[in-house]
């Protein structure tokens, strides 16, 4: 009897090991199967191929010295949860970070200050409109805009802890630093000319603070909030960042705990809605993905408990959103089944 009960439970054993096996196999067949560095490396390079010579968009000009940044810097990073890094094209060149900050910033807040700081003192629904609306400011009296948007980050950089500007700006260096894995910097020429045309930011700043919305003196909150934006930053640096999120908030390249899950919980689907400013929604509807854009030409997305994607290619789209960064992570998202929505039925 014994061993007729030791058969019959070996033969379950390797009934059940089959049975995952194969559903495995099936799941992987289905879903394209579990992410290879091959399979990483085919997909960005096929990206860099089919999009290196796409000549639409026009470099941010607003800003005077993005306009003087070489338009053909096109360069590619996947860094995945587990911290491997995966490149291709230019990575070494550096732009600006601009809007793609106002993402970190979000987070280092909800850390300091908790999740319900943004919603009571911010908002965290998407406007609509472009991202340096003041008609989205005008319209809710200073609420329901979100960090994502200049009025909401402005509110949000004058959120940060720290007792005076100085303290501020090093708190913020040190947190995007913290995201990138290295000691980030500022791209002084892109600070100087933005600062002596920020009249606009400037303008949005004051009347937050009208309406009771703005936490620290409104003009040098502009001031941090225009330096955090001139931050230096490669496709690399982007893309361990967008890891970092990823992988609930602790740098997978220098394995440093940059802020909670939580967080990362509460900042995730603010990006998915606000992220790419008035086209958020095609983003979102196409990829699947949180991301955050900049005008300086990158944008960053972030598959959770996956990957941080990159790119850097600074012509800008009508809303601001680099043409080749939106086609590029799109494509490689699809080529890697990537897309979370991607269910597949049991
Ligand atoms: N510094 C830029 C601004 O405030 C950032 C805008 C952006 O990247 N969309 O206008």
């Amino acid at each position: 009897m014994k061993n007729f009960k030791d058969i019959t439970g070996r033969l379950l054993i390797v009934a059940i090991a089959i049975c995952m096996v194969a559903g495995t196999a099936v799941s992987k067949a289905q879903t394209g199967g579990a992410l290879t560095p091959e399979k990483i490396n085919a997909a960005l390079d096929e990206a860099y191929t089919k999009f290196k010579d796409v000549t639409e968009g026009k470099n941010a000009d607003y800003i005077k010295e993005l306009a003087r940044v070489d338009p053909k810097i096109f360069g590619i990073a996947l860094v995945t949860a587990d911290g491997q890094v995966f490149t291709k094209g230019d990575i070494t060149s550096m732009v600006s970070i601009q809007s793609i900050s106002k993402a970190f910033v979000m987070a280092q807040i909800i850390e300091e200050q908790g999740h319900q700081a943004i919603q009571d003192k911010i908002g965290v629904d998407a406007t609509g409109l472009k991202f340096n609306s003041i008609v989205a400011v005008e319209e809710h009296r200073g609420k329901e805009i979100n960090p994502l948007v200049n009025p909401g980050a402005i509110a949000a950089t004058s959120l940060v802890n720290g007792a005076d500007s100085a303290a501020k700006w090093k708190s913020i260096l040190q947190f995007q630093s913290d995201f990138a894995g290295r000691q980030l910097s500022l791209n002084v020429p892109v600070y100087i000319s933005e600062a002596g045309d920020n009249l606009r930011n400037q303008a949005i700043a004051h009347l937050l603070l009208a309406y009771g919305r703005m936490y620290f003196d409104p003009a040098e909150a502009t001031d941090i909030y225009t330096k955090q934006c001139a931050i230096n930053v490669s496709a690399k640096d982007l893309a361990i960042m967008g890891a970092t999120l990823a992988n609930g908030g602790v740098n997978p390249v220098t394995k440093k705990k940059v802020v909670s899950p939580q967080t990362v919980m509460y900042t995730l689907p603010v990006m998915a809605t606000a992220g790419l400013y008035d086209d958020s929604g095609i983003w979102f509807y196409n990829s699947g993905l949180p991301a955050k854009s900049g005008v300086g030409g990158g944008i960053v997305a972030v598959c959770p408990g996956k990957f941080g994607i990159a790119v850097v290619a600074p012509p800008l789209d009508e809303a601001g959103n680099s043409v080749k960064a939106q086609l590029a992570i799109k494509y490689i998202v699809e080529k890697l089944n990537a897309n979370p929505y991607l269910i597949q039925p049991k």
